[in-house]
């Protein structure tokens, strides 16, 4: 027997299970997500499960399952399922979806912590992980920068340097897998049915990293994966690992960028700690961008503030607006597409 407790099973998800028409299935939590179906970690092992037509009808991808979620399914057979019904999701890591202007992506579900993992070599990328940190924190997900490979050559006081702004902001890490001791800090900052989703470019070490985190613990998904038959190298594999006595991991396949899927601009300008001079601005709408009595821009002016942190703050800030305006317009369409099904069904039902 599993216990989902330490997958983050709690009362308060028994409690909103109840609320399903559906409370007398069984419950699990998604792991992995194939093309076409969806590995669900239950109290008696691991189902593979599909989806019914009801949970997909109507749906955008993002709203389809992902890793992480909550689930409700009818089992059959030994280990194959039919997810009839999700819990209502929180803390979403979501990214945009490369080469679209606002479509979405869920990532995964029910997320405590990100690990934003870069390397100290050409991958260390300051402005990378601010992007990261905008996104992750739009959904109160606890951001964490790890800087892995920390045993190859690298200019710790200028990397320091770079990262001044964000060490101030968030826990920071050094660490290596060559070097135990750093990678036993990181395991104790993740507590106890937390979900830590590890995010980067592909080769920074987020699988080595897991790895280390979990020492023993197997891959739980890949006996299943084989006896289906099903690839395990689909672009949408993601892997849920649970630590021995501790949190659960969710390893993504690498993102290189990370496009912002969101319209919140407060939270770029607390990570930039624009706000902090934005106070002393002259007007209260100062956009910052060279209206008179900016305090903003005379920090930038007096060195106070860098400016490049400045120039990546507006370039965020450009993104999430422009991410706000396409969604309201697919919106706007969404719904006269809608009005205009209801306009065909109510002709029809006069006939
Ligand atoms: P992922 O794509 O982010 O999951 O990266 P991997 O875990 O597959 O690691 C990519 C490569 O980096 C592998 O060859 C690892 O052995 C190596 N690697 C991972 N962590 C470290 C580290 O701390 N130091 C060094 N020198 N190499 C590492
Ligand atoms: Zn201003």
């Amino acid at each position: 027997m599993i216990h989902l407790n330490n997958y983050g099973w709690d009362d308060r998800l028994n409690q909103l299970k109840q609320e399903s028409a559906y409370n007398a299935l069984a419950h699990g939590r998604i792991s992995i997500v194939h093309r076409t179906c969806y590995e669900v970690i239950s109290e008696n092992g691991l189902f593979l499960c599909e989806l019914t037509g009801a949970m997909m009808y109507g749906k955008s991808d993002f709203e389809l399952p992902c890793t992480g979620d909550w689930v409700i399914f009818q089992p059959f057979d030994e280990n194959k399922g039919v997810i009839v019904d999700m819990l209502p999701r929180e803390r979403i890591l979501y990214r945009r979806k490369s080469g679209t202007v606002a479509d979405k992506q869920a990532i995964a579900s029910y997320v405590d912590k990100a690990f934003i993992v870069q390397s100290l070599d050409d991958n260390f990328n300051v402005r990378r992980a601010e992007r990261f940190m905008v996104q992750i924190l739009e959904e109160s997900i606890k951001p964490i920068l790890i800087l892995n490979k920390a045993d190859l050559h690298f200019d710790r006081h200028k990397i320091e340097e770079q990262i001044e702004h964000i060490t101030r902001q968030i826990p920071v890490f050094f660490t290596s897998i060559h070097q135990p001791e750093t990678v036993f800090r990181l395991r104790e900052s993740i507590s106890k049915g937390e979900t830590v989703v590890f995010v980067g470019s592909s080769g920074v070490g987020k699988s080595s990293l897991v790895n280390v985190l979990c020492e023993k613990s197997i891959l739980l998904t890949s006996e299943i994966s084989q006896s289906t038959g099903k690839g395990r190298h689909t672009s949408t594999r993601r892997e849920m690992v649970l630590m021995d006595d501790s949190g659960v991991l969710i390893d993504t396949p690498g993102v290189r960028e990370f496009g912002l899927a969101t319209s919140n601009t407060d939270s770029v300008t607390e990570i930039f700690e624009i706000s902090d001079y934005a106070k002393s601005c002259r007007f209260k709408n100062c956009e910052h961008t060279g209206e008179p009595g900016c305090a903003v821009l005379e920090a930038v002016n007096s060195g106070i503030l860098d400016h490049k942190v400045y120039e990546s703050y507006l370039k965020l800030r450009r993104e999430a607006w422009h991410y706000s305006a396409s969604e309201h317009e697919k919106r706007k369409k969404d719904k006269s597409f809608s009005k205009l099904v209801d306009e065909v069904k109510r002709r029809k039902a006069n006939f």
